[in-house]
């Protein structure tokens, strides 16, 4: 099964305040430098990876790397590892940072996929979050997008009640869905500031699930809507069914059944590493048949796919059918989950639930 491989590029032009990735202000980074780095530090994988179809730059702020730089960058990752022809590639961009001309570059250096950080398409949201853009900026960076010929154009977008009570949320929904991107993934700001839990979480959900629907954006995991299957994100599909990743960068995490790996998180100590020609890694962990089984089952109570508890108990040798059996009925009783012991599929209700349906499974002890 071929690999995704994740670039963390962990610079913005300043830090939003609501803001959880591991990234800082660049200052006066030298990008180039940086991506000399990340270049090092494939090279050290070189030998050991398999191939990749997927090849994501993220952040972070990939659009602040100047456009020489980002070439070499594509370049070198698919020369050094084995990129294969068929990878889709994708790019993490900022509205401010986007002109046509820049769309044609991206586009003519086989990017496929561009994700707008378009957040919100209202002034005073995005004031509230602190980003530099403004929606003037979000329309036309989407509608350049649209008309550069990427395969996919994806827009990501916040809420919570702190931003939108649910008629504003509906309209914002709306005005996203006139420009008709391929994709739309919408995030919901953590529990304290107004996420899952929160007293509208409910019904932000629904009207997210049943607006973006509505347009014909088919919801396929808790955040994600494509307008077809092949604009799903297969770099994120990956993610969720535990296939092996390579990530570069600091803080970049990597999997490989069963161990997952982190780098470093300082950029200075991530640089010092590569440099000297050894693993920015920070800590590893082998994960037990158990642990495994526990996060496929999770992760795929976040997914429209669901979970096919046949692949789990042939891949990871954990039988989650026979502890489960009352709770299945239970489950879809509740109207949350449907399926049979051979696959269970969360309801749209299911989804607004997940990670407490999937508490409610149990996957046993490691002998
Ligand atoms: S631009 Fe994106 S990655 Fe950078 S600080 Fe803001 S939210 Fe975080």
């Amino acid at each position: 099964m071929a690999g995704g491989l994740y670039v963390h590029l962990p610079f913005c032009a300043s830090v939003c305040p609501y803001c959880d990735y591991p990234v800082c202000a660049v200052g006066d980074t030298n990008l180039s430098a940086f991506v000399d780095d990340v270049l090092r530090e494939a090279e050290l994988h070189a030998s050991e990876e398999p191939g990749f179809d997927t090849l994501y730059l993220g952040g972070g702020t990939p659009s602040l790397i100047p456009d020489d730089s980002l070439m070499r960058l594509l370049a070198g990752l698919r020369s050094t590892l084995d990129v294969l022809p068929s990878a889709r590639t994708f790019l993490e961009v900022n509205p401010e940072d986007v002109t046509a001309e820049r769309l044609r570059l991206w586009r003519e250096a086989d990017v496929h996929t561009v994700v707008l950080g378009i957040q919100s398409f209202d002034d005073a949201v995005l004031e509230r979050l602190g980003r530099r853009h403004r929606a003037v900026q979000s329309y036309a960076a989407v509608e350049n997008a649209s008309s550069a010929g990427f395969d996919c154009v994806s827009i990501d977008l916040v809420y919570g009640d702190e931003l939108y009570d649910i008629p504003s949320w509906s309209g914002a929904l709306r005005e996203a869905c006139a420009l008709r991107p391929h994709h739309v993934s919408c995030y919901e700001l953590t529990a304290a500031e107004g996420g899952p839990g929160s007293r509208e979480h409910a019904g932000l959900f629904r009207t997210t699930h049943e607006t973006l629907e509505g347009a014909g954006l088919r919801a396929y995991s808790v955040c994600s809507f494509a307008a077809g299957p092949e604009h799903r994100s297969r770099h994120n599909e990956k993610y969720w069914t535990l296939q092996p990743h390579l990530g570069l960068g600091p803080s970049a995490h990597s999997f490989r059944e069963p161990v997952r790996r982190w780098n470093v998180a300082s950029p200075r100590d991530w640089s010092a590493a590569v440099r000297s020609g050894r693993p920015a890694t920070a800590d590893s962990e082998t994960l037990t048949p158990r642990q495994l089984a526990t996060e496929a089952l999770m992760l795929g109570l976040r997914t429209r796919a669901g979970v096919d508890p046949v692949a789990i108990r042939e891949r990871f040798g954990v039988d989650l059918v026979a502890p489960n059996r009352a709770l299945l009925e239970r489950l879809a009783g509740e109207g949350l989950l449907e399926g049979s012991l051979v696959g269970w599929a969360p309801t749209r209700a299911g989804l607004a639930v997940a990670d407490a349906l999937a508490a409610r499974f149990s996957v046993g002890e490691d002998a």
